[in-house]
Parts: structure tokens; sequence; C-alpha cells
């Protein structure tokens, strides 16, 4: 054992081979991370050789350098590999929030691409050439866009929830209905939130029905909030009844008039989950509120993601009333919440095309959800027409399918889509499904009735050259364990 062991090269050995000098000087992988995966594979190889020193009984010195060029060589191949990496979203979709959300639009992402090239008017007034605020940059935008007086960004909708909770409703009690507790995936439950934010959650009416008198009955002198939440990811049908805006707006106008001695204002503040500013509904696709009417009913502030159905980058929007957005934005949370600059660049994009663009399927998230069946279709058939030549085990065939919008948004809606089901022979469909996921490209599909299907709701026209390589790929893969067995 003591001989194996004075055979194991040292570092300077390793240095002197071709493979540490082509990792260096043509991969241009740094000395300090290549030294380091020397020193990890030569402790390995000792700590192999005490714990059984049968294992590389006859190997030499040469032996090995080999072993370690041989483990370094591999590290250098996922060197560039990115642990964030693009996939084809073959599930229809289209706000996956596994695979990243909205799709930015081009103008958004060049927008991005420039703001982070570059230095920029972040906090910083060119006119008056002293500080700015972050704030200013989209605050008209996202006023024009839902028609409210004022209006914020932060990090995400859970964010905004939060600030909204602890900034206006710490040490006062807060009215929701039971039938919008709701829990929106990831452990973020309105409940929690409420508890963590200081503020007491007042529950009333039941699982299916919330009627006016309920809120009326539980407002006391300590009530600080009325809150909506929508429901964004399940709806109750049936013998239902809840509390519209407009209805809340009234119980807290009247509760206040009656009590003129009391100093108290109730704020309505809805929860709109995805707050979409195109009116899908319009196009007979869901019953999803605008924002715009969110606040036209009379909630004060609203609170809504970027990244669900209004298709932008992460973030969360508060807009409403200016003297309670002002107050918002004063908190300390505002700063620990706040948005980078790739967000805002992004979002203003975004916005802009909402408010002054000529096509709002500019947006990748609205388009995909305006596509019809037979636009669907299209895409498959140019798929279909420049499918590279394939083993003849494939069996690739046109199937319907429907598709949800995803992103706990409209879940009562089922879409019409169409994609490929596909099979190879000989090869199961767990198999075939987890073969698709481990290329360069890894497509996302979904398995439908025991077969592998991919939804083209969720392919862009653009990605079929890259679904086309993706089969390619495949196609090498089950070449070779067919002639393996
Ligand atoms: C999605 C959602 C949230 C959380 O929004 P994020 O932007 O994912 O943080 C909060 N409330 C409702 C009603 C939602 O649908």
């Amino acid at each position: 054992m003591m001989v194996l062991i004075r055979n194991i090269p040292a570092v300077h050995e390793i240095q002197q081979t071709e493979v540490y000098v082509e990792l260096l000087h043509n991969k241009h992988i740094p000395d300090l991370i290549v030294k380091g995966w020397i020193k990890e594979c030569l402790s390995t190889l000792r700590k192999d050789i005490l714990d059984d020193n049968e294992k590389y009984n006859d190997y030499s010195r040469n032996d090995f350098i080999l072993l370690v060029c041989d483990h370094l060589l591999k590290k250098s191949d996922s060197y560039y590999e990115y642990n964030l990496r693009t996939v084809l979203n073959g599930t229809g979709t289209i706000l996956h929030t596994n695979l990243g959300r909205a799709r930015l639009s081009e103008a958004a992402i060049k927008r991005v691409v420039e703001t982070s090239s570059y230095y920029s008017t972040l906090e910083y007034n060119v006119a008056e050439g002293k500080r700015g605020s972050r704030h200013d940059i989209i605050q008209d935008l996202l006023a024009k866009a839902t028609n409210s007086e004022a209006a914020m960004v932060v990090n995400n909708n859970a964010a905004a929830v939060y600030l909204v909770l602890k900034c206006l409703g710490k040490g006062k009690e807060v009215i929701v209905s039971r039938g919008e507790l709701v829990e929106i995936g990831g452990s973020f439950r309105v409940s929690t939130i409420m508890e963590e934010s200081g503020a007491t959650l007042v529950e009333v009416g039941t699982t299916n029905k919330t009627h006016p008198y309920d809120y009326e009955q539980a407002i006391t002198p300590e009530t600080g909030m009325l809150m909506k939440v929508h429901t964004s990811n399940f709806k109750t049908v049936g013998f239902t009844k809840d509390v519209s805006t407009a209805e809340l707006k009234e119980i807290a106008s009247s509760v206040m008039e009656s009590n003129e001695t009391s100093t108290n204002s109730i704020i309505i503040y809805e929860d709109l989950g995805s707050g979409s500013l195109y009116p899908f509904k319009h196009d007979g696709i869901g019953d999803e509120p605008v924002v715009k009417e969110a606040l036209k009913h009379g909630a004060d502030i609203v609170s809504f993601s970027g990244d669900k159905l209004l298709g932008g980058p992460q973030a969360g929007i508060i807009a409403g009333k200016k003297s309670i957005i002002d107050k918002l934005k004063k908190h300390p949370l505002a700063r620990v919440l706040r948005v980078d600059k790739m967000t805002l660049a992004a979002l203003e994009a975004t916005l802009q095309s909402y408010v002054y663009g000529e096509n709002v399927r500019d947006i990748p998230t609205i388009r995909d959800i305006l596509q019809t069946k037979d636009e669907i279709k299209n895409k498959v058939h140019v798929f279909l027409d420049k499918l590279p030549d394939l083993s003849s085990l494939w069996k690739v065939e046109v199937t319907e399918a429907t598709s949800q919008v995803g992103g706990g948004t409209m879940p009562t809606v089922e879409q019409d889509s169409v994609g490929v089901k596909i099979t190879y022979e000989g090869i199961s469909t767990s198999k075939l499904e987890k073969m698709f996921r481990k290329i360069s490209i890894p497509v996302i599909t979904r398995v439908v009735e025991d077969s592998v299907f991919i939804d083209f709701r969720t392919i862009a026209i653009d990605e079929i050259p890259l679904l086309h390589t993706s089969f390619l790929e495949v196609d090498e893969q089950a070449k070779k364990l067919h002639t393996s067995h």
C-alpha cells in the first residue's frame, strides 16, 4: 500500500502534462481552478487507496497521471456549462413557474442588454444633475397602464403583499373572507404572511359563501383594512357567493361616515395575483379581471405580479392612491424589497408595448395565450416538414390536446392545442421522456396516455430548429442503446 501511495504523482508533475497546458491556454480556465481540481483528485485517490488497496494494485506512476488528466478533462467539459440553462417548454403551460414563467419581448430583452452594458439613469436626474429615485422610472407608465394615481415596483407580488400588510396593517385588524385565504404554491399563504407582518387576521364567512354583512359585523375601531385576494389557482363552483370590490368600498365608506369621531380609515386592498393588463375575456378566454377595473370598482390599492399575465420580468407591482403609495415608498422594507435596473428596464419596455405599442402580441405571453389552434397546428407542420432523417423506429404523430395558462392563473381555462405524440420502438415512455431531458437543450415534455407528448403552444416558431437538434441527439442515443442490447 505504501508503495502505491508513493506512486501518486505530485501537483507539479500534472502541471507538466499536455492536458494541463490545454486547459490553461486553450480552454482559458484559471490556474487556481485547475490546481484545485488536481488537489481534489489526488486526495480522493489517496483516500481510495487507504480504503481499498486492491483497487489500484497494478497502477504505475504514469497510470495515475493519466487518471488525473482524464478527471481534469471531464471537469473542464462542464466548466462552461451553466446551472441556469435554456430548455424547450413542450408542456403547453405558458406561465410555467418551474421553467421561469413569462418569456420577455424582444424590446424588453434589448433594454435589459443595453441597461446592463452601460451606466444608466437608475437613480440620477440628468436635468438637475443630482440624485433621482428609481421609483420615478416607470411610475407614469404604470399609472397610465392601470389608470391609477401612483404605483411602485418591488421584487415580486409576495413581497408586495408583505410590504402592504406590514406598512398598512401592522397592529390593526385585516378582514379577509375564508374563501380567499389561499395558498399560492411555494408555501406562500396569505395567513402566514399576515402573521409575519404583525397584522391581525380576521376571517369572515365560510369557504363557499361570504356576504356583505359578514364584513359589516366584523368591523371594529381596530379595523385597518379589508383585503380581497384573487383566488388565482382554484375556483369554487356551485353554491357560492363572494363580496365584490365595489361592495367592500361601500361598506368601508358607510362605516367611516357613520363614525365621524373615529380617525380610523379603512383601506380596501386587492391582491390581484396575475393582474392582467390585457382583457383576455374579450377574446373569450377566462374571466380574469384587468387591473383598471379593480381600481375603478373602488380598491384603494392593488398588487400583482410582473411575470404572470403581464408577461414581463419577475416583479411585484403596487398601484392605487398616491397618499398610500407614498407611505409604502417611505417604509424601510421598500428598500429591502427594491428591484434591480434590469428588472426596471424589462418592465419599462413591456409596459410601453401596452401603452404605446402597436401590437400587444409582441409580448410572448399574450401571443401564446391568444394563439389559435390553427396557428399552433401550422407550427407543428413546419416542424414535421423540416424534421431530419431519423431511425425508422420513431413514430411522430400530430395529436390534439388541451393546455393550461399556468402560473396559478385562469385555473379553469382549458385551451385547445396541437402537438406531437412520440414513441420509439423498444424504449419505454418514461425512458424516452428522460432522454429528452438529458440532452444539450433539454425538452420538457408531457406524458399523455402513456406517450411522450410535445405541446406546440409553448414552442415558438424560431425554436423549431433547436427542437430538430434535440430529436437528432435523442436519435443518436437511442441508436446506441439499441446496438448495446
Ligand atoms: C402568484 C400570486 C402571488 C405571488 O406572486 P409572486 O409574484 O409569485 O410572488 C400572490 N398572490 C396571488 C393571489 C397570486 O396569484
